[in-house]
């Protein structure tokens, strides 16, 4: 019987044994196993497409004025910008965009136009923030009454098109001197506590000129609006998407095609986008 009982406990031990050593043997697997998952996930078929969408961006033909396509020459890139909007005029500039196959960036603010901002999401365009009120003297009377105008017009923005977009522009721009006015050192201010909160602030290197009048003439639009610095490879137009005095739809296509004559791409500004910014005067 001892005999027995003995020779069974060395069975045991062995298979034991036995087992120990093929559970040892598959551990790399397992590590591999996990690490293999791991790597999988960030090679998910959504971080693909983002990889593939970049390569049809950057490879992406342009459109000219026939329809004919064509693909870029220069190192130029061209942001088109428009601030204030949606407004009456919002839909024509996407048709003009729509014609050159391009999108632009708006800048905007709460109007009485707010359902077009998922046009312009839906059409190809990005949309970014601007105020919510767009009054001066209430935005820049405290940093706080900054801060509560931009999260509003974020919101506004989520609840019309479900962008959540951290791209802001200043109203005046960063350079702005009229904020003065109502707050000392204020944009100093704002240009830290935005970054903080994870906005990215735009400016711009060339404009239109649209805002400096009454009404500005379709000369003087693309006159203004074509002088840019020939160092620059990116080129942040302002514009205006507003009801009157804004962009000229005439100017906007004499503009796209100018860039288009210096071979330049088009683009939307995204969180990664160069940021061009202005002198902080205040
Ligand atoms: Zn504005």
């Amino acid at each position: 019987m001892k005999v027995i009982t003995a020779h069974l406990n060395i069975k045991i031990i062995v298979i034991s044994a036995v087992l120990l050593i093929m559970f040892a043997a598959c551990i790399p697997t397992l590590v591999n196993y996990k690490l293999k998952q791991k790597t999988d996930v960030s090679e998910t078929p959504a971080n693909i497409k983002t990889e593939t969408t970049f390569e049809e961006t950057t490879e992406k033909t342009m459109k000219d004025k026939n329809g004919n396509e064509y693909i870029p020459s220069s190192n130029i890139t061209v942001y088109l910008t428009f601030d204030d909007g949606p407004s009456k005029n919002t839909n024509e500039i996407l048709n003009i965009l729509d014609t050159y196959g391009i999108g632009a960036t708006f800048f905007v603010i709460n109007g009485k136009y707010n359902s077009y901002m998922k046009d312009i999401v839906n059409r190809g365009s990005a949309i970014a923030l601007h105020s919510y009120s767009h009054k001066y003297p209430e935005i820049y009377s405290s940093p706080q009454a900054f801060i509560d105008d931009i999260c509003k017009i974020h919101d506004l923005v989520l609840e019309e098109t479900g962008v959540d977009t951290k791209i802001i522009r200043f109203p005046g721009g960063s350079s702005n001197t009229i904020s003065s006015k109502y707050c000392k050192n204020i944009m100093k201010d704002l240009v830290e506590e935005t970054e903080k909160m994870g906005y990215i602030y735009f400016d711009w290197n060339c404009e239109n000129g649209d805002a400096d009048g009454k009404e500005t003439s379709v000369e003087y639009q693309v006159k203004r609006a074509t002088k840019y610095n020939k160092n620059d490879e990116n080129i942040v137009i302002l514009m205006h998407d507003i009801d009157i005095c804004g962009v000229n739809t005439k100017a906007l296509k004499e503009i796209i095609e100018f860039y288009q004559g210096e071979g330049a791409n088009f683009s939307v500004i995204t969180e990664n986008s160069p940021q061009i910014h202005h002198k902080v005067n205040n």
